[in-house]
């Protein structure tokens, strides 16, 4: 087993708990993330080896348009008016080859870091950059980056969706736990949109579901382990192997040593809030499976409730937001929305064993 630094981990474990003792819903999501290692198994696929399309930028472009002019009328205009240079939000395509000019020309946005990230209006690329960077209300904007092929016009549809739920003129309400939602129902819509119009196979969406699954159970995993050693350390002082150890045979979930190495790893080198890990947690929560069987059963619906929670994320309060989707803040339904994620990744896996190279990844 590779040595840790014990140091340098308590001194990032501190951190956390600085930041957690900031979290009203700290409660609730050590709960969703303890309850996720009980219930949920984990996925053992490989990843398909993928037949890569190549797409220019403006056929990513006409992709997404495409996309929402066959959603919705009213974020079809959204994103022509994001698009085409008509909105007030600009937009910026970069190629990820160049991610270094993009985190450079970041830098210069204002940035003042005694304003608590509730506040802040977040545009930024939440993925590909390896910090976090927050734009200030009122100079948002939206940075995308290009890699090329159909993954593109995911990240364009989650970022412009990230309009869609807040407003962008008056004071930043809604509860930043469920920023991540509305783009992830919009990449889970889009799924079954490239699939419709033959632009993706099943077997793509397949091997995406099941990528997404992977990377989310990382971002459960620190930030169990990131609250747990948190409280720990608070408990019981400077933390050791020992007594991390000894502590880990009382909570009634396993981890295994891979995952514990794995969770020192994150918590030591990926610095981003786990305020910001678990908008991803809880979005992927009420998507995967939820949201897309709503979407499943009846398309036109689950539209609507998904524009309803646009309205209550500006308007109303987070439990209205939730109830919008069809979904009640309390322990009970998380406990649901878990049980049916541990059948949702079964299914992944099974599915993954039967289709295996029955279908190239990209037509
Ligand atoms: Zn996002």
């Amino acid at each position: 087993m590779r040595k840790i630094d014990m140091d340098n981990l308590n001194y990032c474990i501190a951190q956390d708990a600085g930041e957690l003792d900031h979290i009203p819903e700290r409660a609730f999501i050590y709960h969703i993330v303890k309850q996720y290692f009980s219930k949920v198994p984990e996925i053992k696929s490989r990843k398909d080896p993928k037949i890569m399309v190549n797409y220019t930028r403006e056929e990513i472009i006409k992709i997404v348009l495409e996309f929402y002019r066959d959603l919705d009328q009213g974020m079809y205009e959204q994103a022509k008016r994001i698009l085409t240079g008509q909105s007030e939000i600009p937009i910026i395509i970069y190629d990820k080859d160049k991610a270094k000019n993009m985190r450079d020309e970041l830098e210069t946005y204002p940035r003042d870091p005694k304003i608590r990230w509730e506040q802040k209006s977040i545009l930024v690329s939440d993925k590909h950059l390896t910090r976090h960077h927050l734009v200030q209300h009122g100079s948002a904007k939206i940075f995308v980056p290009r890699n090329g092929d159909i993954s593109d016009a995911y990240y364009l549809a989650h970022e412009i969706s990230h309009t869609f739920d807040r407003s962008l003129d008056g004071v930043f309400k809604a509860n930043p736990l469920l920023l991540e939602i509305t783009p992830d129902c919009i990449e889970n819509i889009m799924d079954y949109y490239l699939q419709r119009k033959g632009i993706i196979t099943r077997n793509a969406v397949l091997q995406r579901r099941i990528e997404k699954a992977k990377g989310i159970r990382g971002d459960y995993l620190g930030t169990l382990a990131r609250i747990e050693l948190a409280t720990l350390q608070r408990d019981e002082g400077n933390l050791d192997e020992e007594l991390i150890n000894e502590y880990l045979e009382t909570v009634g979930y396993k981890l295994s040593d891979k995952d514990l190495q794995w969770a020192y790893r994150r918590i030591m080198t990926d610095r981003r809030q786990i305020g910001y890990n678990t908008r991803y947690i809880v979005a992927d929560l009420i998507t995967s499976p939820y949201f897309q069987r709503l979407y499943e059963q009846d398309p036109k619906k689950a539209v609507q409730r998904l524009k309803a929670f646009h309205t209550n994320m500006k308007e109303g309060t987070p439990e209205e937001s939730l109830e919008s989707l069809g979904i009640t803040l309390d322990m009970k339904t998380i406990d649901r929305l878990l049980d049916s994620k541990a059948g949702y990744v079964l299914g992944l896996e099974s599915q993954s064993n039967k289709d295996q190279k029955s279908d190239d990844w990209l037509r």
